[in-house]
């Protein structure tokens, strides 16, 4: 692995997610928040990338929840992680899906000087806040993506609402998700996404909001209020 690439994955943030592995696809642990928004988030993708027949790469996939959905809507899809608990949990879980997914265990970085401009479709979700420097991630994710292509990204807005939700709400007072998951400092904020992007060359062409009802315990994708969990569509131009 080149130093640049290396210094981009922050190993306890992988760890994490290596030691909750096992779990992945148990819909009422950990991941039942990324299960739950899962059909909101590929349907999305869907609607604007129309992803039957497209080249995709999930960059960060886990244990391959978003991966397979994309998969299930006639995509080719590789997915890329840097953890190799959640890899082994989804390449086994294709055993049980019959899907066809290619998984690797490789950076974003690394995988766009091998495979320039291949991809139709690239989706990063729930990864940015995780990684040391996202803006290299989001670069990479330019690199891979063909021209005229699409990229997904998804994150958590860093607000005190967004503190409230994803921290105190989800870790500590409805225990959705482990406690120390989600690092405050390591939210990104629309704008800065948006910055990142167009700095990558890549056209912002949509955002919208995921929200979250407590009380119902119902997520909605609502256009009008991206102040905690997010999503962007944006592209990459035909000509530069
Ligand atoms: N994208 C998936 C999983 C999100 S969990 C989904 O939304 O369903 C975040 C994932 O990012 C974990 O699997 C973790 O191992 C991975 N990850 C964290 N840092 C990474 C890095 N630098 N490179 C690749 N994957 C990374």
């Amino acid at each position: 692995m080149t130093d640049a690439a290396n210094k981009n994955v922050d190993l306890d943030e992988v760890a994490k997610f290596e030691a909750l592995a096992s779990r992945w696809w148990d819909k009422n642990s950990e991941f039942k928040p990324l299960h739950e928004i899962n059909p909101l988030r590929a349907n999305y993708i869907n609607e604007r990338a129309s992803l039957e027949g497209k080249k995709v790469i999930d960059i960060g996939c886990g244990g391959g929840i978003l991966s397979e959905s994309l998969a299930q809507f006639g995509a080719q899809v590789k997915g890329i992680d840097m953890g190799e608990a959640p890899l082994e949990v989804a390449r086994l879980h294709l055993k049980e899906s019959n899907l066809e997914v290619d998984y690797e265990r490789i950076t974003a970085e690394q995988i766009a000087d091998r495979e320039t401009a291949q991809y139709d479709v690239v989706t990063c979700l729930e990864m940015l806040e995780h990684v040391p420097d996202p803006a290299s991630v989001i670069n990479a994710c330019m690199k891979l993506v063909k021209p005229g292509g699409h990229v997904f990204f998804s994150t958590i807005n860093r607000n005190p609402k967004a503190y409230l939700f994803a921290i105190i709400g989800a870790e500590y007072i409805l225990n959705m998700l482990p406690k120390g998951t989600h690092d405050y400092a390591k939210f990104i904020q629309p704008a800065e996404l948006n910055n990142y992007a167009r700095n990558a060359g890549l056209e912002v062409t949509h955002m919208t909001g995921l929200t979250y009802n407590p009380l119902t315990k119902i997520y909605k994708l609502n256009d009008k209020d991206v102040s905690v969990n997010y999503m962007m569509h944006t592209q990459r131009p035909e000509t530069e």
